[in-house]
């Protein structure tokens, strides 16, 4: 402890010392959101447990118990004893210690035996080993990404030790101010989708909730939030909250390592994992197209390091006067609603993020109960539209890919590489293993492939039937003997005996799905199936809307005219989105209502229509909420 040692901070050590004096506790961190108690008598940890955790209520703070470094067990005897406790169907393929943490990672291929009936096994490797058990799952499918992110992680455990002490300090700070008021400021994603960023303040701290980029927009001012205004000084920022992976709402992150941002990063662990592939892939499409990056893979490795991960309905301290809790959103793997609790319930923000409020084969409905909602900020995409039926979708894919297939086509599904991509996969692998479409080879390309991988890797949180399939059923559908995996395009596969091909990228703007397109497009027999929305300016779009041959620029400049005689198909009720159906029911049934709702992430048309819609008719929603529409810019006080 430093000599700015709190009044708040003495209290939480000395209830701590005082309450738990028998466990000898040698010393007390802040590390991130945790309080971890370094202590030399570890092995009666396990009866002061309840105590323990009346303690953390009390203080309302996540206590963690740790042994100190001077009765820990060694390595070797920690890894017998390991192998000891766990059954061998637990799989175990990787064991790595952090000394600075004094944690041991246990990577095993059904985690669920590691850490034993109600944590019985894993709580035993502590009192045994006196090292802290942090287990995570070994995915069906090898996934690159995810043993780099690992091996990184574990290779600078000093490094993230100090900054996690840094955080906690920083959380554990002593508030300054009587005044209180709350400030949300839009800088990018309001009028329009793309670049999200949200920038909340209390007179104590300052959080940014998602930091993305423009996918409309390769270069310019466009591309990016409005990050170089004056409130936005990165030293003050506290927190960086990030909902999901998709880019347009976490691909500017690296971008705020760049220039001098030393916090943390709050997301789950899924969207970690994501977006880390996602931003390297951004990458190293950008130096395939002679692009400039605005930022580096140095960068992205920093963002790992600072990033702490949460799961849903876990409540942490993210600022002196700020709570984060997540929810399932529903809309894509590790998606989150974030709800912020600031000061002592002075005021209660729900940030949506992109969400589904509906089930889809992949995910849970959002959630729409929370402890309390002051202030709603909420997606619009889809404020004018209404999609097909997801069952009615289901029959028309069913019916398309039939007809195609018997003719002795192919059928060609571009898919966006997270979400999309592995909704399709459910969904087809269900049809062809009940008989409702005839056998034939799936393909799945490179990036797909390995998002999915990443959800193997998190079975419980995806939905229900998918879960139980996975691990209870052993019948996982994303491993199903159905999927051949290739790397990019191959030429005999477009030309090959009837398939089905699920390629990225999903409007067309590059990736394999083009090179297949290019190939599949003159031959009247094969199909093309847009499942996702189709931006202006993309080839996808054009195709979509109908033109009989395009020209492609190829990658040696060279312009290439193709015929566009495949047939062309649109299925729009596999979104992750709500459409605005979905938006009025989900505002119907939060609890507890919102006073204030303020819309974003939706073209203006779409804002506009669907704001005039809930405030002129209180009938639609049953109460009347203040209902705001802002630029980019804009400020407002809600408290
Ligand atoms: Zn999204």
């Amino acid at each position: 402890m430093n000599n700015l040692a709190s009044s708040s901070r003495i209290k939480i050590i000395s209830t701590i010392y005082e309450g738990l004096k028998e466990l000898d506790i040698s010393r007390i961190e802040f590390e991130g959101p945790e309080i971890a108690l370094y202590v030399k008598k570890p092995s009666l940890a396990q009866d002061k447990i309840d105590l323990v955790k009346k303690i953390a209520k009390e203080l309302k703070k996540r206590l963690v118990i740790k042994a100190d470094p001077s009765v820990r067990k060694s390595k070797e005897e920690t890894m017998e004893i390991i192998k000891n406790e766990v059954p061998q169907e637990a799989q175990i393929s990787d064991i790595k210690f952090d000394d600075d943490l004094g944690e041991v990672m246990i990577k095993a291929r059904k985690p669920g035996l590691v850490i034993g009936k109600g944590g019985s096994i894993q709580q035993r490797i502590f009192a045994n080993t006196f090292w802290r058990a942090v287990i995570i799952r070994e995915p069906p499918i090898k996934s690159r990404i995810l043993d780099n992110i690992m091996e990184h992680l574990y290779s600078e455990t000093e490094y993230r030790s100090d900054i996690l002490h840094s955080f906690g300090e920083r959380i554990h700070r002593e508030l300054l101010f009587k005044d209180r008021y709350v400030r949300i400021t839009a800088l990018g994603g309001f009028l329009e989708v793309g670049r999200s960023t949200v920038l909340v303040e209390t007179p104590e701290s300052k959080v940014l909730l998602d930091v993305g980029l423009n996918p409309s927009v390769n270069f310019g001012e466009r591309l990016y939030p409005k990050l170089d205004i004056e409130q936005v000084d990165l030293e003050e920022i506290d927190a960086v909250v990030i909902t999901h992976a998709h880019m347009d709402h976490s691909g500017m992150i690296p971008f705020l390592f760049k220039y001098g941002y030393e916090g943390p990063v709050y997301t789950t662990s899924p969207t970690r994992d994501i977006m880390a592939l996602m931003q390297l892939d951004g990458l190293d499409i950008a130096e395939k197209e002679g692009r400039p990056a605005p930022y580096s893979a140095k960068e992205v490795r920093k963002e790992l390091l600072h990033t702490i991960t949460l799961d849903y309905e876990e409540v942490t301290d993210i600022a002196p006067d700020i709570r984060l809790t997540f929810y399932n959103a529903g809309h894509i793997l590790g998606s989150a609603m974030a709800h912020l609790h600031i000061g002592d319930g002075t005021h209660n923000i729900v940030y949506s993020g992109d969400f589904k409020y509906a089930r889809t084969r992949l995910l849970d409905r959002a959630n729409s109960d929370f402890p309390k909602v002051d202030t709603l900020i909420m997606e619009t995409t889809y404020g004018v539209q209404e999609q097909t039926d997801r069952e009615e979708s289901e029959k028309e894919l069913m019916d398309v890919i039939n007809k195609t297939l018997n003719g002795g086509g192919r059928v060609l599904i571009p898919v966006l590489a997270v979400g999309r991509g592995q909704e399709i996969m459910l969904i087809i692998n269900y049809m062809m293993k009940n008989k409702l479409i005839q056998q034939a080879p799936i393909y799945v390309t490179g990036l797909v492939d390995e998002v999915t991988a990443i959800h193997n890797a998190y079975p419980e949180m995806l939905s229900r039937e998918v879960k139980e399939e996975i691990l209870y059923k052993d019948e996982n559908p994303f491993t199903s003997e159905f999927f051949k995996r290739i790397d990019g395009f191959k030429e005999d596969i477009a030309n090959g005996e009837p398939s089905i091909i699920i390629a990225t990228s999903g409007m067309l703007n590059g990736g394999p799905a083009v090179e297949f397109f290019k190939a599949m497009a003159p031959n009247p027999k094969n199909a093309l199936i847009f499942v996702s929305y189709q931006a202006q300016g993309t080839l996808g779009r054009k195709v979509r809307d109908g033109a009989p041959e395009v020209n492609i620029v190829n990658r040696d400049g060279r312009i290439e005219n193709i015929k566009v005689n495949m047939e062309k198909f649109i299925i729009d009720g596999f979104s992750g989105h709500s459409d605005r159906r979905q938006l009025l029911s989900f505002l119907r049934n939060i609890n507890p209502r919102p006073r204030n709702v303020i819309l974003n992430h939706g073209e203006a048309d779409s804002i506009y229509k669907f704001g005039s819609l809930i405030r002129s008719d209180r009938s639609k929603l049953g109460y009347r909420p203040n209902v705001y529409t802002p630029s980019i810019l804009d400020s407002l006080r809600v408290a």
